[in-house]
């Protein structure tokens, strides 16, 4: 895969044009010590890393961009930094002068980058410390403003350098949630073929094949993975960050990011109100993929009633706020711009069966996606111990209320609601 030939965008038969406004994707050994290069233009930096990402790539950074002015701000490694108001209002402080962002990081320390450098109009490198989700290359920034999971649109980075050396050193689990937020693609793309024909959205081939090619390159990378070997490692970081184009190429996270996503998303945001605990991202989004095959699986095989499952406003206002706390307010004040609970969604799966049940059949088995995991060293039992079967079922039920987009979750719950 020439990740730079793809950045030069296409014509698309799907009638868009897409485009990606990344300029340099280095991902091989020592690529840190391009920086020195790609960073030339500028003058005064500021570095955005949190104590154990300083660790694995902080030094190498600073080599690369020796004699230049630069700032650093290092958050604490512990307890996880949230991407909230606070963490933006700190890097904000920061940026008098300052005319490029770098971030030394993952997750986190990239969708604040990407936020912080979209807000000012400061340009932002991402210097990847771990293989571990597929945001790297999307505009989109996962950040928590009030109390809220919000992708942001903001602007890709204008470089993603990543360093073989650094990422095949870095937490195991940060490696198998890369491996997971992968597999989770299995989901996110049997979502947006179901919401093409259940809505009439917006649906690409190209970006469809292109990230299930993605998908297939990395089941065979298990077993590499966890001998962290450096070619495996690079060749997920290279497939998150095809993913993460394609993202860009459709204008939204909908090729990546479906009900396995929504249900990562609950983990997270109920972990936070509640002040329980939760997997990596691409885990949770792991595990959650063996979760929507399973509800597929049902939709196959359990009849269809004659009418769709609607709780009384009450009950429905009184669960979301057992679960969502102070944040199902804005659940419910979304899920009513969204529309659907007045929509009769029934009368168009009965008219679409056919089509529906094909698609539905085409996702692997929930068993099929577990022993993916399993050679990742991924087990359901670390899930069902971490989490109670009724927080599973809560999620099934209303991880959805947290996104405006339509997934098997919400077919799900028309169809068989009544049983959760
Ligand atoms: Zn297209
Ligand atoms: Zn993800």
């Amino acid at each position: 895969m020439d990740i730079n030939e793809l950045l030069k965008g296409l014509h698309c038969t799907c009638g868009k044009h897409h485009r990606c406004d990344i300029q340099h994707v280095v991902i091989e050994r020592d690529a840190i010590s391009s920086l020195r290069k790609l960073a030339e233009a500028y003058h005064s930096v500021l570095i955005v890393a949190d104590e154990n990402t300083f660790a694995a790539a902080g030094n190498k950074t600073l080599a690369a961009i020796a004699g230049k002015h630069f700032r650093s701000i290092i958050f604490p490694g512990n307890p996880i930094l949230i991407p909230n108001e606070a963490a933006i209002a700190q890097i904000t402080q920061e940026l008098t002068d300052i005319d490029l962002i770098i971030g030394i990081g993952s997750g986190v320390i990239q969708d604040l980058c990407k936020y912080v450098s979209f807000y000012h109009n400061i340009p932002y490198f991402i210097v990847a410390t771990a293989p571990s989700m597929d945001g790297y290359a999307s505009t989109g920034a996962a950040m928590i403003l009030d109390g809220m999971k919000v992708t942001v649109s903001a602007k890709v980075p204008a470089a993603i350098i990543a360093d073989t050396e650094v990422l095949k050193q870095a937490p195991m689990d940060m490696i198998q949630a890369g491996y997971g937020d992968i597999v989770g693609k299995y989901s996110a793309l049997n979502d947006w073929k179901l919401s093409h024909i259940v809505n009439g959205e917006y649906f690409c081939q190209y970006i469809y094949d292109l990230t299930f090619e993605m998908l297939q390159k990395t089941l065979n990378l298990a077993d590499g993975l966890l001998k962290r070997e450096e070619e495996s490692v690079k060749v997920l970081m290279e497939a998150l960050t095809v993913v993460g184009i394609a993202m860009s190429f459709a204008g939204s996270s909908r090729p990546a990011s479906g009900s396995e996503h929504h249900l990562s998303h609950y983990f997270e945001i109920t972990g936070i109100v509640h002040g329980e605990e939760y997997f990596p991202h691409g885990i949770d989004v792991a595990y959650s993929t063996v979760l929507t095959a399973a509800l597929r699986e049902q939709l196959l095989n359990q009849p269809w009633p004659e009418t769709q499952y609607r709780p009384t406003k009450d009950a429905y206002l009184a669960e979301l706020s057992r679960i969502y706390g102070p944040v199902a307010i804005s659940c419910a004040a979304l899920q009513e711009k969204v529309g659907l609970y007045k929509k009769d969604m029934l009368s168009v799966y009965k008219e679409k069966a056919h089509e529906i049940l094909t698609v539905l059949s085409e996702m692997p088995s929930a068993n099929e996606i577990e022993a993916m995991l399993n050679a990742a060293g991924l087990h359901m039992q670390e899930f069902n111990k971490l989490y109670s079967e009724k927080k599973i079922t809560d999620g099934i039920a209303y991880a959805k209320e947290l996104k405006d987009r339509y997934t098997v979750l919400w077919m799900y719950y028309d169809i068989l609601g009544h049983k959760l």
